[in-house]
């Protein structure tokens, strides 16, 4: 299995969902975590006692992925009381889904502002520390509908197929630093994002997956690990799609 001992990794959305998870593989695998979170804290309270009872330094952060500026000052934070960051987790999201015919300029500017302006926030406030440390791995967390689109997602869908091509971007600016960045395309994955769909939606998704069943978070949080590890050290720019084959 992989190795994180001595690494501080900073997982957006790591209250809960699929942020979590990672949070909690990686402390499993030796890292000290930062999770960034922005409703209310318990569950990131939850998550940064399960993450303290593994043994590994944690803690807890309420920041709006949004804020250009509460960015840079959390990552200057979490750098001061951590020492150094080695692993971005840009996992922090949300949906607005409707039709565009019904959606607003604000369902649109909402999604747009957290999963993909958050997305270059959180690595803009990492960028400088990892190129002059001359290593870092930063994980976005797109989505297949990035890959494919999707009715009713068109704002989401922009948001993540934008995630793509800025991991892509920053993969060719960072490369020559040794810094590796990834991007991660879950299909149906269980969550309370998930819990949310209607239940005619929930049905024809399964019908359309080929290992007909929902991916759980474990699923995804694997592939985090090894993207994080020294062993996928010569992967960069890559989009990788956990789906059970719905997107292929
Ligand atoms: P989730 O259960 O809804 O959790 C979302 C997380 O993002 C929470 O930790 C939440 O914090 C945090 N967050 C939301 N807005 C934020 C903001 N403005 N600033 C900082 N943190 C914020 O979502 P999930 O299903 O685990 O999804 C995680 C990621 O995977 C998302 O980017 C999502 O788009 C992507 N994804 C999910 C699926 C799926 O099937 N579930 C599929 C494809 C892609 P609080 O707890 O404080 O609210």
């Amino acid at each position: 299995m992989f190795e994180l001992t001595g690494k501080t990794a900073i997982v957006t959305g790591g209250s809960r969902g699929i942020g979590r998870e990672i949070a909690l593989k990686y402390a499993d695998l030796g890292a000290n975590i930062a999770i960034v979170h922005y409703g209310d804290g318990e569950n990131a309270a939850q998550t940064e006692k399960d993450l303290l009872e593994k043994g590994v330094k944690a803690a807890s952060y309420e920041c709006n992925v949004a804020d250009f500026e509460a960015s840079a000052a959390l990552v200057d934070k979490i750098i001061e009381e951590f020492g150094e960051v080695h692993i971005l987790v840009n996992n922090a999201g949300i949906v607005r889904d409707t039709l565009m015919l019904s959606m607003k300029e604000s369902d649109f500017d909402a999604v747009i502002a957290v999963n993909l302006k958050g997305v270059f926030n959180m690595t803009k406030a990492v960028y400088r520390h990892f190129k002059q440390k001359r290593r870092g791995r930063i994980i976005n967390m797109s989505s297949i509908v990035g890959l494919t689109g999707n009715a009713g997602q068109s704002n989401y869908s922009a948001s993540k197929a934008g995630i793509i091509g800025m991991t892509k971007s920053v993969a060719k600016e960072l490369g020559s630093r040794n810094v590796t960045v990834n991007a991660i395309a879950p299909g149906f994955i269980k969550t309370e994002m998930t819990d949310g769909m209607p239940e005619k939606a929930r049905e024809a998704a399964l019908a359309a997956i080929p290992m007909k069943r929902m991916g759980q978070v474990e699923d995804i949080a694997n592939l985090a690990a090894f993207l994080a590890s020294d062993e996928a050290a010569y992967i960069t720019g890559e989009v990788i799609r956990v789906d059970g084959g719905l997107a292929m």
